[in-house]
This record gives structure tokens, sequence and C-alpha cells, in this order.
């Protein structure tokens, strides 16, 4: 599994430290590439093109963020999709909407897996996914499209979002907005996963619900930390170890 961390954003550091020691905690040999934030589109294409012709690697990861200036779509483009552990490849997300996914984006496979822990079957249910990003929100809502969910999706023009969640047997939220969904958007018995991860100005880490207000009324709910980022993790984790049976 190969890495590459461009720039000294803090959070991405910490994120590719857990993936990194995770990977070798259960036999993924791993490589960070480490990038100055001047570092040219050009060179980190060049790096992506060597790590795609190198046999001896499975997975490459463009930890995300970019500084500006740079532009992540083409990089990510450049990964070779059988490589792409992120799945975030047009291909692959081409792959995914048309159901037939090998490698798809960590996060909504972890949020996936946390909601089938809560009920098998989704056939029927209404779920609303808050943030529509590329990353998060955009591939969940096909996910749940696909597992039979009437789903909805809401983002930061909808006019009324208390409406929309409130109806909902299922809320995945996913903005980085601290505090966003509170009780008052939570119909009782709702699965609640809380994809958002914020750091407030005493260092405190929560998500995008009021983990305190909707607990007691929902039916299941995820914490931050503690929630989705494992499962992120987790199907990162995972997915290497497709791409890498997929090459052997
Ligand atoms: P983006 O900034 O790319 O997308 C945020 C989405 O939220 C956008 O679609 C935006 O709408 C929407 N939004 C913003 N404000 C509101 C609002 N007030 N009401 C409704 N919708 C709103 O973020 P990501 O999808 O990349 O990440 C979302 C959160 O999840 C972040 O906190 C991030 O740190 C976290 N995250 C956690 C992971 C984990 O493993 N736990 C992994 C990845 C991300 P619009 O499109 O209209 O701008």
């Amino acid at each position: 599994l190969h890495v590459l961390l461009v720039g000294e954003n803090p959070a991405s550091a910490v994120y590719v430290a857990m993936k990194i020691k995770r990977a070798e905690k259960i036999g993924i040999k791993s490589h960070v590439h480490r990038f100055s934030s001047t570092v040219t589109q050009s060179t980190l294409s060049q790096a992506i093109a060597d790590l795609n012709a190198n046999p001896a690697v499975d997975g490459i990861l463009l930890q995300l963020p970019l500084p500006d200036g740079l532009n992540a779509h083409e990089l990510l483009n450049a990964i070779d999709p059988s490589k792409d552990v992120d799945g975030l490849h047009s291909v692959n997300m081409g792959r995914l909407m048309q159901g037939k996914h090998t490698l798809a984006p960590c996060t909504p496979l972890g949020c996936m897996q946390l909601i089938h822990q809560w009920k098998h079957d989704l056939a029927g249910l209404c779920a609303v996914v808050v943030g529509r990003s590329n990353l998060v929100g955009l591939p969940l809502s096909l996910m749940l499209l696909q597992a039979g969910a009437t789903v909805t999706i809401c983002h930061s023009k909808t006019s009324d979002l208390v409406a929309h969640t409130l109806l909902a047997d299922i809320v995945v939220v996913a903005c980085g907005r601290p505090g966003l969904v509170t009780a008052a958007h939570i119909k009782p018995g709702a699965c609640v996963i809380d994809v958002g991860i914020n750091r407030l100005g005493d260092g405190t880490l929560v998500g995008d619900v009021d983990f305190a207000s909707v607990a007691p009324i929902a039916g299941a709910i995820t914490p931050v930390p503690g929630g989705v980022g494992p499962m992120t993790v987790y199907n990162l984790m995972a997915n290497t170890l497709r791409a890498f049976k997929s090459r052997v």
C-alpha cells in the first residue's frame, strides 16, 4: 500500500499515520511518499505513473485534500483503476453506478456495513443522506439505493433539512458542520450515522450530530470518534487485499 501525502495538513498526517499503522499491524507492507505543498502536478503524476508500473505495488492512495493549485481529479484519474484502493477513479465510480464495483470508496462502504448491523434488509426504508460529495455522500446514496432504500440527498442548498430528515428511517450526515443535526431532526427509532469529523477550539473531536440529544431517541447511532472512522480504515485494508488478489 503506497500513500502519497502532500503538504502539511495536520489532520491528513494523522489519518495517514492511522492507515499505515493498521496496514503494518495486519501484515500489509506500506510506504508513505511525502511531498511539499509546492510540489508540481507533473511530479505527482510521475510518482503515480511509477507506482502504476511497479508490480510490487497493489494499492495507491492519494490523501485528500490536496493544497490549492493541484488538480485532485486529474491525479486520482492517473491512478491505475485496479490499484485505486480509495475507489475514487472515474472508472471505479462508474462501476459503482452500475452496481458492479470491486473497489468502492471506503467511508461509504463502512457506513453501509454499520447500517446493516442495525437492519439487514433496507428494502422499503427511507434514507436521507446529508452531504453530496464524491467522497462520501454521493457514493453512499447510490449504495443505499442499490440496497433498496428510497434515498433523498440533502446539501447546503436544501431549504428545509428537518422536513426531510424527520421522515427518515436512516439518516447519514457527512457535512463537516458540528451540531448540524439535533434531536429535532430525528424520527424516534431511526438509525443515525455520523460521518463528520470536526475539531473544536479546545481540541475536542466531534461529529455533525449532537450525540447527547440524539442518542436517547435514535434506534442506533455512531459516535465520533470511534464510529465511521475505524470502518473507513478497515475498508481501505479490505480494498488493498482485493486489489492484491485481483493481481495474483
Ligand atoms: P465536503 O466538504 O466535500 O462536502 C460536504 C457536504 O456537506 C457538501 O455536499 C455540502 O453541500 C454539505 N453541507 C455543508 N453544509 C451543509 C448544511 N448546513 N446543510 C446541509 N448540507 C451541508 O466534505 P466530505 O464529504 O469530504 O466530508 C464530510 C465530513 O465527513 C467532514 O467532516 C470530513 O472530515 C468527514 N469525513 C470523515 C471520514 C471518516 O472516515 N469518518 C472520511 C471522509 C470524510 P454542498 O454540496 O451544497 O456544498
